[in-house]
């Protein structure tokens, strides 16, 4: 909820849409799934399926969405050079810089989850419809993870969810 607060003083929104009460509940649910995982793993050498695992598939697709929208709409405010919203200062110590750096870390995953393309596909290409990301249990974190191709980068990119998670509080948390 701190970071939600730093990211609506980006926007100058003095509510913050609660400064994300809401996914931050949804992020601790996942931390203890992804625990729950770990646990698994080193007590019967599998991880947990059936219903647990449904759940934490699509609570961590649904919690990824939800973090790219209040990413994306945080970097739509032009601020950090007062010009037009694609502008950019590029500091280091700049919040919205920081922001937008981290949307661009997973929309290569939120486009093909979302989109069903790669990233910057050439949309008139019909070979590039129906895309489907890879699904991966990362089993040193329990964390279930996305590995997407971008035409925009010509590579693959992989998303954790636990990973970008702690990478959200640790880029954008207060210092
Ligand atoms: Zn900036």
């Amino acid at each position: 909820m701190r970071v939600g607060r730093s990211l609506a003083s980006v926007r100058g929104d003095n509510q913050g849409h609660a400064f994300e009460h809401l996914d931050a509940n949804v992020d601790l649910i996942l931390r203890q799934l992804e625990s729950d995982q770990i646990a698994a793993l080193e007590k019967f050498g599998e991880h947990l399926g059936g219903g647990v695992m449904f759940i934490q598939i699509s609570l961590s697709k649904m919690w990824l969405f939800s973090m790219y929208e209040i990413l994306r709409e945080t970097c739509d405010f032009p601020s950090c050079l007062g010009a037009g919203k694609s502008v950019y200062c590029i500091r280091k110590d700049c919040l919205r810089c920081r922001v937008r750096n981290l949307r661009d870390e997973l929309n290569p995953v939120r486009t093909a989850l979302a989109k069903l393309q790669p990233e910057k596909a050439w949309k008139a290409s019909p070979s590039k419809r129906n895309y489907h990301p890879s699904l991966l249990l990362d089993e040193s974190s329990g964390s279930f993870a996305w590995k997407a191709h971008s035409d925009r980068r010509g590579s693959c990119a992989t998303v954790s969810r636990l990973e970008f998670s702690n990478k959200v509080l640790e880029v954008l948390g207060p210092e």
